[in-house]
């Protein structure tokens, strides 16, 4: 028998990349609810017709979600189930369905969730990050001022910070990050779940010179170590520069970039180049 209720909405998680992770459950109630609310009709419908299911789908987004939501909660008033889904993973987690979930609280409409596929805690249990505490940003702002607000509003937070980012836009925000945060441990989880799932370890300095020239490919999350004190913010004194060129006078410059590399939590290969270009002429 079927568990869906009528005048009930859905949240109903679907894969992020593997489609194996759909949950038997979630497959059901998107075969009995009336209606499949979606972001984009075409990619929910290749879901349902990989599942075997048949349902009316109706587009529910960001761009129309003024108009749709309203009727959707004018469905569910009428009795009809709505099983609200987004194009990959959890809705509602920087995808649509916050709005509606309001909506529908606001009248009374029982909201139900279900467990499923999410990129930010998929990347954090495999991220050997600290996964005791963890703060989720999601995407960082577009504006310059509001990015750097949001970024100084965690910055003092001791947990892992997890962002969601999209891969033309992956080097600039590493860099943001470097800046605003500090050279911090950091981790990218490429791909989670699908052929070419690729994590990444090391500083934000070392993921920046990981990447290639041209631009990563395939979907991103970040997940970057929390605060861990006052000394991270005070740093050592005086400047790596000055102390990594006293250090290559006496030491090779390979065995000096290693300790100022750790001295001062920049890369080992900046470090190395810097001095290679310093000592080039002397
Ligand atoms: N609602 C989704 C969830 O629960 O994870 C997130 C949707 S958000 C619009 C899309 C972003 O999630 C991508 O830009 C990427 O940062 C992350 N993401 C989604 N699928 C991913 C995957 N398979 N591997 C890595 N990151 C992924």
């Amino acid at each position: 028998m079927s568990e869906v209720v009528e005048g009930t909405l859905y949240l109903v998680p679907t894969p992020i990349g593997n489609l194996s992770d759909m949950t038997s459950r979630a497959a059901e109630i998107l075969r009995d609810a009336d209606i499949v609310a979606c972001e984009d009709t075409r990619h929910t419908r290749i879901l349902l017709t990989h599942l075997g299911i048949e349902r009316p789908v109706v587009s529910y987004h960001e761009h129309n979600k003024k108009e749709a939501g309203p009727k959707l909660i004018e469905a569910l008033q009428a009795g009809r189930s709505v099983a609200q889904v987004s194009d990959a993973g959890m809705p509602v987690i920087s995808d649509p369905g916050a709005d509606l979930v309001k909506l529908a609280l606001a009248e009374q409409i029982p909201v139900v969730p279900l467990p499923g596929p999410n990129a930010a805690l998929t990347a954090l249990i495999a991220s050997g990050l600290d996964a005791r505490q963890f703060v989720f940003v999601g995407f960082l702002p577009r504006t310059t001022a509001n990015r750097k607000e949001l970024l100084a509003s965690v910055k003092s937070i001791p947990f892992t910070l997890i962002f969601y980012e999209a891969p033309h836009r992956l080097k600039e925000t590493l860099k943001i990050l470097r800046e605003a945060l500090g050279d911090r441990e950091a981790v990218t989880a490429r791909e989670l779940t699908k052929k070419f799932e690729t994590f990444r370890r090391g500083r934000l300095s070392e993921l920046l010179d990981g990447l290639s020239e041209e631009a990563p490919r395939g979907e991103y999350v970040v997940l970057v170590e929390g605060f861990r004190g006052e000394a991270e913010e005070a740093g050592p004194e005086g400047s790596w520069e000055e102390e990594a060129l006293e250090l290559a006078r006496t030491l090779p410059v390979k065995e000096a970039a290693r300790q100022i590399s750790a001295k001062w939590n920049r890369s080992r290969r900046e470090v190395y180049q810097y001095l290679l270009r310093e000592t080039a002429n002397s």
